[in-house]
């Protein structure tokens, strides 16, 4: 059986009396190249945990558990959880927790599965997101250091580009200097709506965000660093110096000071500077609350 195949999925929504879901983001790839293209971008061996954000029917998951020692499906949608009790049936390293992605301890279920033995390896993050939280599942990954080597996952093409861009591009954001800071990012492959059921209003892309072992940059305080990133894209169009300026509880001339040391034009804007000019002003920002 081909499960990727709309005819599948056509007769499983049919035998379970499901419907698929526009607010939870479902649209299923029906396409093999796609997803052996994830799988093989996310490179598990047989010593390694998959995790799998939304499973769906399983296509990913089934891919994935052939080539892992063991996986983890975290699928919200508990209309799903019998589908995948029939697709996956086969594979006896799968497991599927019925659960909120951004309200599991994922660090919790990798501990636990290393202390069972399942795995020896790494830990590789997989899936075809749902596209209503993409950036906070993101986030929520990289913001609470869950111990993976690599999150490789679908998404839409302009979030795509928005987390790939470089400075100076229109798209580059804070979620760009955010994702870079914590992960090499790479693309894998671009993706058309018509491999969806059903098909979106956007093409896709998929991308793998390798987490760094080590910070790119040293900072004295990563909480100034990220505010920085906040203040200064919060308000693209102004200066540095008026977008800076009270984020800190620092004044104007404060902030100039700061921007001068660093050698950083104070009538720059945010989507100009580097991962390094970025730290430069925490730190100095840091330094002057000392
Ligand atoms: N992996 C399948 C595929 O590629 O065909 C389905 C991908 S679909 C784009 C997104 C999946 O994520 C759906 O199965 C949906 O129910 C699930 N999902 C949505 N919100 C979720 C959440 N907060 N936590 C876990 N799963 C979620």
């Amino acid at each position: 059986m081909k499960l990727y195949a709309p005819s599948t999925i056509e007769a499983i929504k049919e035998k379970h009396r499901f419907q698929l879901s526009k607010s939870l983001g479902q649209n299923f790839i029906t396409d093999k190249h796609v997803i052996e293209r994830i799988v093989k971008g996310a490179d598990p061996s047989e010593k390694d945990l998959v995790i799998e954000i939304g499973p769906g029917i399983g296509v990913l998951t089934a891919e994935a558990a052939q080539q892992a020692a063991k996986v983890i499906a975290i699928e919200i949608d508990s209309k799903l959880i019998p589908i995948l009790g029939e697709t996956l049936a086969e594979y006896d390293n799968v497991e599927v927790i019925n659960q909120d992605i951004l309200k599991t301890d994922l660090n919790g279920i990798i501990d636990e599965q290393g202390q069972l033995g399942n795995f020896t390896g790494d830990v590789k993050i997989i899936g075809n997101l749902p596209y209503y939280i993409t950036t906070p599942i993101i986030m929520h990954i990289l913001e609470n250091s869950i111990h993976a080597e690599s999150i490789t996952v679908m998404m839409q093409k302009e979030v795509a580009d928005r987390i790939k861009a470089s400075p100076g591009n229109k798209t580059y954001g804070a979620i760009s200097a955010a994702v870079q800071y914590y992960c090499e990012v790479e693309q894998v492959i671009s993706v058309p709506k018509e491999v969806f059921v059903p098909r979106p209003k956007v093409d896709s892309a998929v991308l793998k965000l390798t987490i760094r072992k080590e910070t790119p940059v040293d900072l004295i305080d990563e909480k100034a660093f990220f505010a920085c990133i906040k203040a200064g894209f919060g308000q693209r169009r102004k200066t540095l110096l008026n977008s800076l300026t009270g984020t800190y509880g620092l004044s104007k001339d404060e902030i100039r000071t700061i921007l001068e040391k660093a050698g950083i034009d104070p009538v720059r804007r945010a989507e100009t500077l580097d991962m390094n000019e970025f730290a430069d002003i925490a730190n100095g920002v840091a330094s002057a609350k000392q």
